[in-house]
């Protein structure tokens, strides 16, 4: 008989992988230095910084990287793509507008220059369509392909959309449709600028955050950092069609492993499992209070015919993330949703 344990190693002698990358961005925070003008740091999509004048700055980075983010033989202008689309799917996220990029360019001694091009094609051809300006970066050699994406945004003076201003009884929904990223919509994926943009202007959310690693890993952050709870019924998740085919099987080992942890031999996961857990949506899970909520329905449906679902509610049980099937409640979080993993 083997007696468990309880691991009281300090968090700085653990892994990365033992802590997650939560805790990890919670104990780098602490190293960090601040500044009187910066108005939201570590922690929400983008930082907002205050220079001055009628907008602050919104500031992003991200990599996309060779087997992690994408597999070998990806098409160039596919990674170009993906690679802006992350960072403006953020911008997106605070109600913002792009305006600058920097990239920064990692790539092995032989890649062939007719690749780099086709890299940087897909990257300038989204910047151009959100209007965005490509100013600059550096390249290095390295193992593997690489590209660091930062960006600069603006947002009028104090009206960033954090994560933090969702209130008790606020309705929370979901842009599109979620689920279909290993069947390629991570490389595809189009930022939703306009939506973001529209959703602050008209003063309907009062949090917002695009999702990156699936809803059951974005929306507690979302909880967290506004100090409340949330309750989402299972029914009202719009899971995409592709999500909804049976076993799927992913595209690379390493992008399977980010995004929920499980081995490829896992098998057949539900679509719900899929929209729950594989991330890399880019679509924007926001909260509307529930006074607004029925006016919002139809403002957005006149604006947009791009799906908008409401998916559930933001309850007083801080920190609690719930998923609500009929009368049956479970945990919603990483671990929380594999119990869907072998249904269909
Ligand atoms: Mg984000």
């Amino acid at each position: 008989m083997r007696l468990q344990t309880t691991d009281y190693r300090p968090q700085t002698m653990k892994s990365v992988a033992e802590i997650g990358e939560n805790a990890l961005i919670r104990q780098l925070s602490r190293l960090v230095p601040g500044r009187a003008d910066v108005v939201a740091g570590i922690g929400d999509d983008c930082a907002v910084v205050r220079v001055g004048g009628r907008y602050d700055l919104l500031l992003k980075s991200d990599p996309v990287i060779e087997r992690v983010h994408f597999p070998p033989g990806t098409p160039g202008e596919r990674i170009g793509r993906k690679a802006v689309g992350r960072v403006l799917s953020d911008l997106a996220a605070m109600g913002g507008e792009p305006l600058w990029i920097l990239m920064d360019l990692v790539a092995p001694a032989k890649t062939a220059v007719r690749r780099i091009e086709a890299l940087y094609r897909g990257a300038a051809r989204l910047a151009r369509r959100h209007g965005a300006a490509i100013v600059g970066g550096d390249t290095s050699r390295g193992p593997a392909l690489e590209l660091h994406v930062f960006a600069v945004g603006r947002v009028p003076r104090g009206k960033a959309v954090l994560r933090s201003g969702a209130r008790v009884g606020d309705r929370v929904y979901v842009t599109g449709v979620l689920g279909g990223s290993l069947q390629g919509w991570h490389l595809r994926f189009p930022p939703r600028l306009a939506e973001g943009r529209w959703l602050r202007e008209g003063g309907w959310v009062t949090a917002m955050m695009d999702v990156s690693d699936g809803l059951a890993a974005d929306l507690p952050r979302l909880a967290a950092a506004s100090g409340v709870g949330v309750e989402v019924e299972a029914d009202a998740i719009p899971v995409s069609p592709a999500a909804r085919c049976a076993d799927h099987r992913p595209q690379t080992k390493d992008i399977r492993r980010k995004k929920g942890g499980e081995s490829p031999a896992a098998g057949a996961r539900s679509g719900l499992a899929h929209a729950l857990g594989d991330g890399e949506d880019f679509e924007l899970v926001f909260t509307v209070p529930a006074c607004k909520s029925a006016a919002f329905e139809q403002a957005w449906r006149r604006k947009f015919r791009l799906r908008c679902s409401a998916i559930g509610w933001i309850t007083g049980a801080k920190g609690r993330v719930r998923l609500r099937e009929g009368d049956r409640i479970s945990a919603l979080d990483v671990a929380g949703y594999e119990h869907f993993r072998d249904r269909r």
